[in-house]
């Protein structure tokens, strides 16, 4: 296992009666981008803002390389902040910009100049050098905000919504620009965001937060195909997971859900031992984890459609399981459509089942990654 840059120890900050960071614990292991993901107040700028050093935890430890930097000031502490307001100095030239940090340092002028050559042209900004950061286009300006950033050789870069202030076609340029900075550069990367594409697409490891409590930490994969509660399941994915509310049974020695005149297969795996057969579960299934099913398919199970609204090669099909509406993705055309009623089958063992109440994952399955 590679070596861990930062560590969160039972981080808690509370606001008088609010908790807004609820005892969060993340390793971060080097040279990895970890995306701190939730909804809006989830918590991820306090987090941040304890990290960096400008607000301190009530409770908790932070650690850099193993080393507790909770008496460390914000300055000493290395770390490179990006906000999603281009944090540039407008009233300088972009080189500038970039010389900032290493004067403040006491760089030599030489050594700037070096530092500053190799980030602007590894950022693709050395024809701007010379112009005002009000000469440059949004993307360019945070391409500023992030050579300053980099040029300072931080030990860890943290990226607080740097995309949300540029148009789309921006963002997607963006976003593999910040791939390969992270790939070349080895960077040790937080990024926060409440944007799950941006999550999905950049992180190797995903925290999702939701009221200040830490939900789910693992890889982009499992988080997204092997979610930890209901609220994980929902925030990521679009179209979004379908739940379908339903009760635990066995049928012919395999685990089902059933609800009215519907029932679905669950995939093999460990239940929780106070789990039985009568239990109030929600199984949720993302729409392209169900495909047509074949006519001797073992797991097949038929739901009543709703609707049909062909979308191009692909067509959403909106079917009922019982009480709950239930969405699949099919190709258009495909005659087994034109019916009242579908047959589905699970792809491989993407179906979760939730607990009705708590919402917690019951089945612990899969291929995780
Ligand atoms: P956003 O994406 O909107 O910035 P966030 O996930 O970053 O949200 P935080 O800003 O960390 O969330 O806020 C977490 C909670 O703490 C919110 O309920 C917020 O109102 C509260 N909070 C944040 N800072 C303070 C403060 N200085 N005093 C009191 N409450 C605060």
């Amino acid at each position: 296992m590679a070596n861990i840059k930062l560590e969160l120890v039972n981080l808690r900050k509370e606001f008088g009666d609010l908790v807004a960071v609820d005892d969060v614990s993340i390793a971060i292991e080097e040279s990895e981008t970890m995306a701190l993901l939730g909804p809006s107040g989830c918590g991820k700028s306090t987090i941040l803002n304890m990290i960096v050093g400008l607000e301190a935890p009530t409770s908790g430890d932070i650690l850099i390389d193993g080393k507790s930097v909770l008496n460390v000031p914000p300055g000493d502490r290395n770390i490179g902040l990006v906000f999603q307001d281009y944090a540039v100095f407008t009233h300088m030239t972009v080189r500038s910009n970039l010389a900032y940090g290493l004067k403040v340092r006491k760089m030599k002028q030489p050594e700037i100049d070096r530092e500053i050559a190799k980030v602007s042209e590894f950022l693709s900004i050395t024809h701007q050098l010379d112009r005002k950061p009000d000469e440059l286009g949004a993307s360019e300006l945070q391409r500023v905000a992030i050579g300053r950033t980099l040029v300072t050789n931080p030990e860890i870069l943290l990226l607080d919504e740097p995309l949300s202030n540029l148009e789309a076609a921006m963002r997607n340029q963006m976003r593999r620009e910040l791939r390969r900075i992270q790939a070349d550069t080895g960077q040790t990367i937080i990024y926060v965001t409440h944007d799950q594409i941006e999550a999905l697409s950049l992180a190797h490891r995903i925290a999702v937060m939701d009221f200040g409590a830490l939900q789910q930490y693992d890889t982009a994969h499992n988080v997204y195909q092997y979610p930890a509660n209901r609220f994980v399941g929902s925030f990521l994915g679009n179209p979004p997971m379908n739940f379908l509310k339903g009760k635990l049974a066995e049928d012919g020695g395999r685990r089902v859900v059933t609800s009215g005149d519907s029932t679905i297969p669950l995939p093999a795996g460990n239940l929780g031992s106070d789990v039985s057969a009568g239990a109030d579960v929600v199984v949720g299934v993302r729409p392209e984890s169900l495909s047509l099913a074949a006519a001797d398919d073992p797991g097949r199970f038929s739901v009543p459609v709703l609707a049909v609204e062909p979308q191009g090669p692909e067509t959403v099909v909106t079917a009922s399981f019982g009480d709950s509406s239930l969405k699949v993705i099919v190709p258009t055309g495909d005659p087994a459509v034109e019916r009242d009623s579908i047959d589905l089958v699970p792809v491989s063992d993407l179906v979760a089942l939730f607990d009705a109440e708590s919402g917690v994952r019951l089945l612990d399955s899969g291929d995780r990654r």
